[in-house]
């Protein structure tokens, strides 16, 4: 039996079982590895820390996978603003190729002892004090016990709403990219605004660009290109005895708020140290996990409300209260 079976080798999943097998776990890792994330991603200041606190801080120094980022102008409803990250805590923000990320990390999980078993998680159940998981590998059914659980299956959330939870869908939006038209960027990420949702562009490793355009299903309605989901939700609740949602599985953010990454790593540090700590992944570490969880997200859904709230054809739908935090019934 498996101390812990991982659903999920992204970001979220790679980093957690890679600090799960150093912590002495006996760690698997499902994914079916079909598809990968190709796009370029904002690493905030802010974020820099994580990789630093999850041990991977050397990964922002290598030119393959990273590019510095300066800043972020915004050319946002009747204003434009530049905001360099060099006045931020952590000082540098990067551009970095998730490809190669997801790469590097499923490497450094490998190297730390975790197995990585290529297939999907079809279906999960408590059973006594363990779970009982069914992995879809080649057309074959087998069947994973294990002690613990962990959901990073990204916006699937494959285990987490099989254990029970809820997907509470905040707003529904799509990206879809475009074509990166050549520009002078300066080095930062150009955020634009209009009366279709928003858009941005940055340059990442070996002078590659990107642009992306988000906004609601009506509003990207016609437009050409891969068309991805970028809704922002949370699942509630983000944990229970025994089991743990991490990354997206557990929030998702609209790519506004430059989350994704933060919360990857974040939530895979807390949930790592919940595992391997003395008293366990038990109901009291669940709760206040998902407690965790569930107020970063709203923090973030009020800063993005702020925001949307200045778009000057849109605006109005946005309301800037903060409201009351009730966990969602
Ligand atoms: C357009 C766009 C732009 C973004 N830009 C940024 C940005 O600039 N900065 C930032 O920080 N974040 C950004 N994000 C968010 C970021 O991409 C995500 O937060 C991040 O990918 C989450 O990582 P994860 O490991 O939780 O999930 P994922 O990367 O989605 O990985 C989930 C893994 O689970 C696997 N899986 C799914 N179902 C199963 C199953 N049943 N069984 C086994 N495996 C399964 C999948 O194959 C996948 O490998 C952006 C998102 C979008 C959509």
């Amino acid at each position: 039996m498996l101390d812990v079976l991982v659903c999920g080798a992204g970001p979220a999943g790679a980093t957690v079982s890679a600090l799960l097998s150093n912590g002495g776990m006996n760690v698997a890792v499902v994914d079916p590895m079909v598809g990968t994330t190709e796009r370029l991603e904002l690493v905030a200041p802010s974020t820099t820390r994580l990789f630093d606190a999850v041990g991977l801080g050397s990964l922002l120094r290598d030119p393959d996978l990273v590019r510095f980022c300066s800043g972020i102008r915004r050319d946002w409803g009747a204003k434009v603003s530049v905001e360099e990250f060099l006045s931020h805590r952590g000082g540098a923000g990067y551009a970095i190729d998730r490809r190669r990320l997801d790469r590097v990390l499923r490497e450094v999980s490998r190297k730390a002892g975790a197995r990585f078993i290529c297939g999907r998680i079809v279906a999960v159940e408590r059973e006594h004090s363990m779970f009982r998981a069914r992995v879809r590998r080649d057309g074959l059914n087998i069947t994973v016990f294990a002690r613990t659980v962990v959901d990073a299956s990204g916006r699937a959330a494959a285990l987490a709403r099989r254990l029970g939870a809820r997907r509470v869908l905040h707003e529904a939006l799509l990206a879809c990219r475009k074509e990166a038209v050549p520009t002078d960027t300066r080095g930062r990420l150009l955020v634009e605004s209009h009366s279709a949702g928003w858009s941005y562009r940055l340059e990442g490793p070996e002078g590659r660009c990107e642009a992306w355009e988000v906004g609601s299903k009506a509003d990207l309605r016609g437009s050409r290109g891969q068309v991805v989901d970028a809704s922002s939700v949370l699942c509630f609740p983000s944990a229970g005895p025994g089991w743990a949602a991490i990354g997206d599985a557990a929030a998702s953010f609209d790519p506004l708020c430059s989350q994704g990454i933060a919360n990857a790593l974040s939530t895979a540090l807390a949930i790592a140290g919940a595992v391997v700590s003395n008293a366990g992944l038990g109901e009291p570490a669940a709760r206040a996990y998902s407690e965790a969880v569930r107020r970063t997200f709203e923090n973030a859904e009020h800063g993005r409300r702020l925001t949307y709230s200045t778009l000057p054809d849109r605006g109005h739908r946005y309301s800037t209260e903060l409201t009351p935090s009730a966990p969602p019934s």
